[in-house]
Order: C-alpha cells, then structure tokens, then sequence
C-alpha cells in the first residue's frame, strides 16, 4: 500500500530546467535571478519592495530589527504557529506575549490582540495560519493609533487575499516562507515584503553583511567599486539557483492555489456528507490558500487513536498546529490562559493535501477518517 504523503511540493521539468540553467550559468550565488525573483514576488503580490532571504525566519528577524524591537520591548505573537514565530523575538532580545486566537481562523483578533496590550508592547506578529488571512485592517488600524509595529508572518500566505486585496501588497513588514511545505517554494527561502523603500534599502543591506553595494552592482558597474559595510549584517542571502526555481513556482501561483482551493472544497463537501462540520474555510472577508487543512475532531482525547488509525491505512495525517507556549524551550514565558490555543493543538488533526492528491487518493483519506470516526456517509 501506497504511503499518501501529507504535503509534496510540486516541482516539475520546468523547475529543473530553471535550476539547471543558473548552474550551467556559474552565477549561483545571489545575482540577476534573485533580482527577477523579487520583481516576481511585487508582481504577484502587489507589494512595493520585495528582498529576499534565506528563509522566512531570517525574514522576520530582520523585520522585528528594521521596527527597532530589542530588549524590554514585548511583542505580541500567537502561541498556535511554528516556534520560528516566536524564537525571533527572542532572537533580538524582547519578549514574547502570547494572544489566544479565533477558533474557526486560527488567527489572532482584534479582541485577543487588545487583551495583550501592556505600555512596553512595540510590535505584533500577525501570522496569517496555514494561509488563513487574518483580520489585517482591523489590527493595523490599531497598531497606528498605539505606534505599535505590524508585522505579518506571511509564512503560509502568498496568494491569500483579505477585503479582496492580496496579503502583502500593502503591508509595511511582511514574511513570506518558500520552504518545502509552503504553498510554492525554492527548498528553503524566504522574502521580506515591504512598502516602504528606505526598509527594503536597510533590509538589503542586512542580509548581505552590512554591504553598501551588492556583488551584482559591484559586476554591473563599468569601473571598479568597492563597498564599505555600513552596519553589523547577516548573511540572510537567497542562491540564484533557488530563485530560479523560485521564479517558476511563482508564475504558477494562481495554478497552484486554484489546485488546493479545489482540493479543499472536495474536502468539505465528502466530510461535511460524513457530519465533520468543524473544518476549515474561507474567513468571512478573505480566501485562504489551504497551506493546510485542518478538521477539528467531535471529542477531546480522539486525536491519537484517529492518527493512528489513519496511518494503519496509509495515511500521513499529522497533529494540529503547535502551540509554543507547551514547549520546553518557552517554557520561562509566563502567559494569560489561552483555552482556544489549547483546544485547537489538542484537538485538531491535518489532512494530506498536495498539488498531485489523486481522487482516488482523496477517496482513501476521507474513508479511512470515516472509519477511524465510525461515520458513514449520509
Ligand atoms: C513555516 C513557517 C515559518 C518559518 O518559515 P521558514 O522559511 O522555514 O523559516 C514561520 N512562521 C510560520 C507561520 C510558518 O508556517
């Protein structure tokens, strides 16, 4: 029996070609492509600057260092998400404040969020979840009138859209992730999205050690320049050769979301038909990407004997989304109670979803769950 995988990237001759070409080109290192990449990524999203990095780790602690965030600020962050959400504020010396979220989103809100304002809050970190855009007008709207910095962790986000507008096309600090699992990816890879053209310029200059001139400005130029470093960077650098897969993936983007938004749709209407009704869906006023599909199972304490259950049959189900505030690293955060986070880590399963899921693959997924449920279908 075939193992179904929770998530495959969908990488084809098109992206080995891309690959192939930038190494037979010898420019492999950051140069040309890593600039069209970027163009890309404002091309699809709408954003102004585009910088890309070498994941979207990197991208958001370059975020959280442009809006200034050091020691004694806190910064606002979901506990539900991946730990680089919130190792990153710890990266710059502030403190993490977990906010609990909206049980059908996955995100914070406007009312999570404002119970965590303290007088030392200088930032949040708004994660849109597994791609589900988060209530982004409402929450900037209350960070300008507190000067508290927005930040989105886009992660899972490119292609979502909130009030018909495109997640990053407006925002002034914005992540994207282009690992494996994400909606399109370079293996690893990152951007920072911004409106702003003297961040991207800072941004630049962090991710390559500080330098006031790229190695592709310094080769473009017609006499020779030398670059002085201006602060104290990082390599946070993206390779040519994964922009070059990266450029592909992106100019597939609509394609690729279409695919998962359909996927997920066949989704609902077989679970909804097995009485699953607590599943996941488009937010009110946005579209998510489906990064990942969750269902929230009717009982507590069913979670493991259901992945089991489902592995037995070949399927490669996977737990809910971490809440950081249970692991050891975190553990020194003192927090508020969070019962929705609770909830949703405890008692929410993902379902495989990937841009090749056969039907009949599909088929065994929502059959075995039915089974592990005792449901038949109405
Ligand atoms: C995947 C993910 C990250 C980390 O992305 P990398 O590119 O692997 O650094 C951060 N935040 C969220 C919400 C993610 O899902």
């Amino acid at each position: 029996m075939d193992v179904i995988p929770l998530m495959e990237p969908d990488l084809g001759d098109a992206e080995a070609e891309a690959a192939a070409e930038a190494v037979r080109s010898r420019w492999v290192a950051q140069g040309p492509r890593v600039e069209a990449f970027e163009s890309a990524l404002c091309a699809a999203t709408g954003a102004t600057h585009a910088v890309a990095t070498s994941s979207c780790t990197t991208a958001l602690h370059l975020a959280l260092l442009l809006a200034g965030v050091g020691p004694g600020d806190e910064v606002v962050v979901p506990s539900l998400s991946f730990i680089a959400t919130a190792a990153v504020v710890r990266h710059v010396g502030a403190t993490p404040v977990f906010a609990d979220i909206d049980p059908t989103t996955l995100n914070i809100t406007a009312e999570t969020f404002a119970a965590c304002i303290t007088p030392i809050t200088r930032a949040v970190i708004l994660v849109h979840q597994a791609g589900t855009p988060a209530d982004v007008t409402t929450i900037r709207a209350m960070c300008e009138s507190r000067s508290i910095e927005l930040i989105e962790d886009a992660a899972c986000a490119i292609g979502a859209m909130h009030r018909k507008e495109a997640i990053g096309a407006r925002s002034r600090l914005a992540a994207l992730s282009f690992h494996a699992r994400k909606v399109i990816t370079t293996g690893e890879g990152g951007a920072l999205l911004t409106s702003d053209a003297d961040l991207a310029a800072r941004a630049r200059r962090l991710r390559e050690h500080g330098m006031s001139l790229s190695a592709l400005e310094r080769h473009r130029s017609d006499r020779p320049l030398a670059e002085q470093y201006l602060d104290v960077g990082f390599n946070y650098r993206m390779t040519d050769i994964q922009a070059a897969v990266g450029l592909v993936q992106v100019g597939r983007l609509d394609e690729i979301v279409g695919r998962r938004r359909s996927l997920a749709a066949a989704y609902q209407e077989r679970l909804a038909a097995l009485g699953v009704d607590l599943m996941i869906t488009d937010p009110p006023d946005g579209l998510t990407t489906f990064q990942s599909f969750w269902v929230e199972l009717p009982e507590r304490g069913l979670r493991d004997g259901v992945l089991g259950a489902l592995s037995a049959a070949g399927v490669n189900a996977k737990r809910g989304i971490m809440a950081i505030h249970h692991e050891p690293a975190f553990a020194d955060v003192a927090h508020g109670p969070l019962p929705v986070t609770d909830r949703m880590t405890s008692s929410t399963i993902l379902l495989p979803l990937y841009h090749r899921l056969s039907e009949s693959d599909q088929d065994r997924v929502v059959t075995s769950l039915a089974a592990a449920l005792g449901r038949r279908e109405r």
